[in-house]
């Protein structure tokens, strides 16, 4: 999912986007784009074992050998690793990584098929377009330019292309235990991390995402015995949850900082009036500042950029007008601070439920991840290559509400970079949502992007 950076849209500088031009490379990716949207690879159709099929047919074409690609099979599905050898035997590879499937969409519901690329008064217009297919055309572009350059990096480059980031991440955890990528110095994600473009059509502040908070659901489930509403009982499932649904909204879970998020408040704090920008500059240069957080900690936005936050999102109650509530439950969706633990926040739920009798569960397998420290090496290419198309703007760490393949590969042992290289408007972005689209100029930029950061990081020559 590539996020808004809405907090960084005030940090607008006066530069333009650079025009796409219409180099060879850049057709043969607008091709390749079209082709990886034409397949409808959400789940449940059947279209990720054929998109990989083409992603390899396209590679062989363009003279990668087949020992330098890996299927990895999953439930019908699956994920492939491409490999692009290093010089140097001793140096730890690089992943790159961008996932094929894509949240479905219902033709009958848009505007154009969605599963057609359109080109529409500078917009590239279907589903995956951002994301995150414009990530797997700047993968597949970066190693055919690679090859027909006759270039070799001094580091391994092991390119991954998922299959299921939207629903499981279960090709993720199989390609970050892969022999290529296991003993990868760091990744590089195509899925986040971007820039923001103002109304005024000028690029704003660039993310770089560096870390991802967890997400955890958990039931909460009150049951009864029951009986004729016209008999009500002093003990009732409905009531039960109320009151400890009352509890949970008071939980507060520790302040919790890192140099991330850290960066990016202080960041944050440039937009804001005078007295809130001292508090929050306060705060960022002692986080111990019980006032300063305090003053903070009143705006409903600050509390989840330092923090675990648990909140009420579903209930389900009752089978009947007049009959009393034999079951009564509650999700809460939990988004889990790095450095937070999953136990600890079910103990804090348990803790504020209060009741053994009372059923808390997790729901599906959530991961958390650690925080990925910004690397100067990779802070530099991204930045060098960044400017190269739009000269001067504010390079940002963030921390991402979640979830992108990355907290997979954190959670591994790899520190992740989010970083696509697109460029849009936040009121362009829908993502998941009808009529997905990115600007042209946003998908060329991309393309050349991910081929910076391989050339540079990888240390082509
Ligand atoms: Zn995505």
């Amino acid at each position: 999912m590539l996020k808004r950076l809405i907090c960084l849209a005030a940090l607008l500088v006066t530069a333009t986007p650079a025009m796409a031009q219409d180099a060879p490379h850049q057709r043969q990716a607008r091709q390749i784009f079209e082709r990886l949207i034409s397949f409808r690879s959400a789940a449940g159709h059947g279209q990720i074992a054929p998109m990989i099929a083409y992603v390899q047919q396209t590679l062989r074409a363009g003279g990668v050998a087949e020992a330098d690609m890996a299927m990895i099979p999953h439930e019908g599905s699956g994920a492939l690793v491409v490999r692009v050898a290093g010089r140097d035997a001793g140096a730890r590879p690089i992943l790159f990584s961008a996932h094929m499937d894509v949240v479905d969409a219902r033709p009958e519901d848009w505007q154009r098929d969605p599963f057609t690329l359109v080109e529409e008064n500078g917009f590239f217009f279907g589903r995956g377009t951002g994301d995150n297919k414009a990530g797997v055309a700047a993968m597949i572009s970066t190693i055919l330019r690679l090859r027909e350059a006759g270039q070799r990096p001094r580091r391994t480059l092991v390119f991954a292309f998922i299959g299921d980031e939207e629903t499981g991440m279960a090709t993720t955890r199989l390609v970050a235990a892969h022999d290529w990528v296991r003993n990868a110095e760091f990744a590089i994600n195509t899925d986040a991390g971007g820039g923001l473009i103002g109304d005024d059509g000028r690029p704003g502040a660039y993310g770089i995402q560096g870390a991802e908070k967890a997400y955890a659901s958990f039931t909460v489930t009150v049951t009864n015995p029951g009986g004729h509403s016209s008999r009500p009982r002093p003990d009732n499932a409905i009531y039960q949850l109320a009151e400890v649904l009352l509890r949970v909204r008071a939980i507060r879970f520790p302040v919790r900082t890192n140099p991330i998020t850290l960066v990016s408040l202080r960041a944050q704090a440039m937009t804001l009036p005078p007295a809130q920008r001292q508090m929050l500059l306060r705060f960022v240069d002692n986080p111990a500042d019980q006032e300063a957080l305090a003053s903070l900690m009143r705006d409903p936005s600050f509390g989840p950029e330092v923090s675990t936050t648990c909140v009420a999102t579903l209930l389900e109650a009752g089978h009947a007008e007049n009959a009393l509530p034999q079951r009564a439950r509650a999700t809460v969706n939990c988004r889990i601070f790095p450095g937070d633990t999953l136990d600890e926040v079910r103990a804090r739920l348990m803790e504020a439920v209060a009741d053994p009798a009372i059923l808390v569960e997790t729901t599906g397998n959530p991961t958390v991840s650690p925080v990925s420290e910004p690397r100067e090496d990779v802070t530099a290419a991204i930045t060098r290559s960044i400017h190269r198309r739009h000269p001067g703007v504010a390079i940002t760490p963030y921390l991402e509400a979640g979830a992108t393949d990355g907290l997979v590969y954190r959670a591994a042992g790899i520190p992740t970079y989010a970083s696509s290289g697109i460029f849009m408007r936040p009121s362009d972005m829908f993502f998941h949502g009808l009529n997905e689209r990115i600007p042209v100029a946003a998908f060329y930029g991309a393309i050349d992007h991910i081929h910076d950061l391989a050339e540079e990081l990888g240390g082509v020559r």
